[in-house]
């Protein structure tokens, strides 16, 4: 629709057959939005990892002697480089260097929210640089990423009683040497604050709610026999992640027993997994 629209208007104007045909470079694909005049243009670019992005440009009829201005939802924007024999696809094609250099910015907040209790915010753009995590014994840290240097020490304010919040400072401030750019943000974390930290809520109520694959039981009986095991929920889950299957690794250790195919070296039995069949391997003798 926009296509045959823009292709129309293409005739009435060399502003119009400019970006009529600087659109068909970038792709009608990508195109998301087209301002009634041309002068307002929005493209879906997706990143290396998947996520999606809008890139929204405005030019005017002086185009492209003078340069678009773009905007989009990122922490920071780059500076465009622009001569007037630039175009729409040189426009996207920096767009695309500037995701790639905020990869590694991404992929830190993905990990904060994959393994942290994040308070705020609840829905995040991805040009939100903070995150407010809830660290346990009623205090909450805030982080503040650095967009173009994710790993480095983030700045932090911690939130709580006086008492337990200058507790906290100490430490941090005591082990934030030991903050290594080749760790992830929550593992700094836990050492830095010489704390294991409260993970998600999905993942600490799935822990409890997941029954097991063979007993159909959310957690072992209360035996003495089953020593540390007794009363605990799954500890093992398939590495096949269509398949994802929970069990107790007693339960699955017993059931790999009883098939003849399963195979033993020291303390692992190698097996099938009986849901999906892919490779499992278990460790048994562990009931003390
Ligand atoms: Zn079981
Ligand atoms: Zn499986």
């Amino acid at each position: 629709m926009e296509r045959i629209r823009c292709r129309e208007l293409a005739s009435s104007s060399s502003f119009c057959s400019t970006i009529y045909s600087e659109i068909e470079e970038v792709g009608w694909e990508h195109l998301v939005r087209l301002g009634e005049d041309l002068t307002f243009l929005s493209f879906r670019i997706l990143d290396k990892k998947g996520r999606t992005h809008t890139l929204e440009i405005v030019v005017d009829e002086t185009y492209p002697r003078s340069p678009p201005s773009i905007s989009a939802d990122v922490p920071c924007m780059f500076d465009l480089e622009w001569s007037i024999k630039s175009r729409l696809k040189d426009v996207v094609h920096q767009f695309q260097q500037h995701l790639g250099k905020l990869e590694e910015f991404w992929s830190t907040l993905d990990s904060i929210d994959q393994s942290l209790l994040v308070v705020d915010p609840e829905q995040a753009h991805h040009a939100t640089t903070h995150r407010l995590i809830n660290i346990g014994n009623d205090c909450f840290l805030m982080l503040l990423i650095d967009a173009l240097d994710p790993r480095s020490l983030p700045e932090c304010r911690f939130i709580g009683s006086d008492p337990k919040v200058n507790a906290l400072r100490q430490v941090w401030r005591r082990n934030c040497k030991r903050w290594m750019k080749n760790k992830t943000l929550p593992e700094n974390l836990a050492i830095t604050l010489e704390t294991q930290l409260p993970g998600p809520p999905n993942i600490q109520k799935n822990d409890q709610q997941i029954e097991c694959g063979i007993c159909y039981a959310q957690c072992l009986p209360i035996d003495d026999e089953l020593g540390a095991k007794s009363g605990s929920g799954t500890d093992y889950t398939c590495d096949n992640s269509n398949c994802s299957r929970a069990f107790h690794s007693l339960c699955l250790g017993d059931w790999l027993r009883s098939i003849t195919t399963t195979r033993q070296s020291f303390n692992v039995l190698f097996g099938n997994c009986p849901y999906c069949s892919e490779p499992v391997a278990v460790k048994i003798n562990s009931k003390n």
